[in-house]
């Protein structure tokens, strides 16, 4: 089958609440490449990473203390998380504050691990993320759901389940390239530090380096966007046969 365009598998899967399971580590192109399969496949999207933006963000506009782990969970307990899940205009917002811009700040990057580490703020945020699929499934539209553990805790019974990998350099230069918008050395070398950090602090309670049982690893090292798109595309054209 040819993926120039994807109308043939959009009219295959259309109406069928088709669910694609996407995990992998920092610049692995995760978002990039979920967002694309959901707007060429008219499923909604799902970026599971903002969740977690938006919920350290509210935490910090609360004034809680990012080292007390009962507070961060009331706060997050207490705060509305609304997601607008669609691949076109993605939107969250935290107690009807849009904050879809202001959680893709450094300093978002820096706390948002002290807050997606505390077992009871995934607890929350799993119960809403489970609840987003269903509807999704329920009005057979379908989605795309992208996040560190979602092949393996959030949506195991996903139809589809990748786990998109690349080497650690390539993670870094493509975030340098998107949060700085250049590769040069001294970029590199404070983007490493970010990236690598952040997934060192991550690994601790979620897996996304090796795919569980049934999850497809597809390493997008050497590959582009569009020839990552496509390899997406036919393993989920595989799996709805
Ligand atoms: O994917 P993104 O870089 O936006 O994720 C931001 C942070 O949210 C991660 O560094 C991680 O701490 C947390 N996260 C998580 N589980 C997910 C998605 C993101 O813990 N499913």
């Amino acid at each position: 089958m040819e993926y120039a365009n994807y109308e043939a598998l959009r009219e295959k899967i259309l109406g069928r609440g088709v669910v694609v399971a996407i995990d992998g580590p920092s610049g692995s192109g995760k978002s990039t490449i979920s967002r694309n399969v959901a707007a060429a496949l008219d499923l909604g999207y799902l970026d599971t990473g903002a969740m977690y933006r938006a919920a350290a963000w509210g935490v910090e506009h609360r004034g809680v203390d990012l080292n007390d782990s009962a507070a961060i969970a009331a706060a997050v307990r207490e705060m509305k998380l609304t997601v607008n899940a669609v691949p076109h205009a993605p939107r969250i917002f935290v107690d009807g504050i849009d904050v879809m811009h202001v959680i893709r700040t450094d300093h978002i990057n820096t706390i948002v691990s002290s807050v997606s580490s505390v077992p009871e703020v995934r607890t929350v945020l799993i119960a809403l993320q489970r609840d987003i699929i269903v509807q999704a499934r329920q009005s057979t539209r379908g989605i795309v759901v992208e996040g560190r553990d979602i092949t393996t805790v959030v949506a195991p019974d996903a139809q589809v389940r990748i786990l998109l990998t690349a080497s650690a350099e390539t993670r870094v230069s493509r975030r340098a390239l998107e949060d700085q918008g250049d590769a040069r050395s001294e970029t590199l070398d404070r983007e490493r530090a970010l990236v690598l950090d952040r997934d060192a602090r991550d690994a601790k309670v979620t897996s996304f380096h090796t795919a569980a049982d049934g999850v497809t690893t597809l390493d997008s090292t050497d590959l582009s966007v569009s020839q990552t798109l496509d390899t997406v595309m036919r393993l989920i054209d595989q799996a709805t046969n």
